[in-house]
């Protein structure tokens, strides 16, 4: 054990045995190689296939961009698993922004991504050849050049650029609220929209007051591009919500 109280242990959603676990009331936090973070109860369920496994991985590290370890309900658990993984244009973009990260050489071709346990999980892939075909989609867009004896590959001047321009507007698992700030309305927040964001496996956030007065300043701005979707409500007509 370290000093954090982390213990090697085995990851509840890959089976990796490297994974680190820290263990809280009723609840453990792993630290995966491959997943990342997160937390789970400790009554666990068995994931039924790979598939379900790589939708799960995919979730966390997505959240994990941008700054959420998320806490896995075996409810929400059962919500991912059962949502289809983003699409193969969505997917090749997550790729490119690791290629960009890990890989950002445009004279040397590399293969060592397709085995990457971080990129496999945050591009929902199951395995090499799931990768290799979002390089190969990211080839089409003229986004990497593409050795194909062995499969390797390497980023191009537009594939920095657009991981540049991407890095700006992540992908995210943030849900933006826009309502009116009054007391009789903490209700609706509690029961009706924190809850109901968080089971549907996404973040809410919820501006505060002051920034309200203020119109939609450049954080606000920042956060609602962060989000996946907006909810507005406009119960009590509040200015700050039509903005
Ligand atoms: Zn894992």
């Amino acid at each position: 054990m370290d000093r954090s109280g982390y213990v090697q242990s085995t990851c509840g959603i890959c089976s990796r045995n490297d994974a680190q676990r820290s263990v809280v009331v009723g609840f453990s936090n792993i630290k995966c190689q491959k997943c990342g973070d997160y937390c789970r109860p400790e009554d666990w369920l068995e994931l039924p296939t790979d598939e379900a496994r790589v939708r799960l991985s995919g979730y966390v590290r997505n959240q994990n961009i941008v700054g959420i370890k998320p806490r896995i309900t075996i409810d929400l658990a059962r919500t991912i698993i059962a949502r289809a993984r983003p699409t193969l244009m969505e997917r090749a973009r997550q790729a490119l922004t690791v290629i960009a990260r890990k890989a950002p050489s445009m004279e040397r071709y590399d293969n060592a991504l397709l085995n990457d346990p971080e990129m496999r999980a945050i591009t929902y892939s199951l395995d090499a050849d799931d990768v290799y075909i979002l390089v190969r989609l990211l080839n089409a867009d003229g986004l990497v050049e593409i050795d194909p004896n062995p499969k390797q590959f390497r980023i191009t001047p537009k594939g920095l650029v657009a991981a540049e321009e991407m890095s700006k507007t992540a992908p995210s698992a943030q849900a933006f609220v826009a309502m009116a700030f009054d007391p009789s309305m903490d209700d609706v927040w509690t029961y009706g929209f924190d809850e109901g964001i968080k089971k549907a496996g996404y973040e809410p956030v919820r501006i505060d007051k002051k920034e309200h007065v203020n119109g939609i300043s450049d954080e606000i701005m920042a956060e609602i591009r962060r989000s996946k979707f907006v909810i507005a409500d406009y119960t009590g007509n509040v200015n700050g919500v039509y903005l």
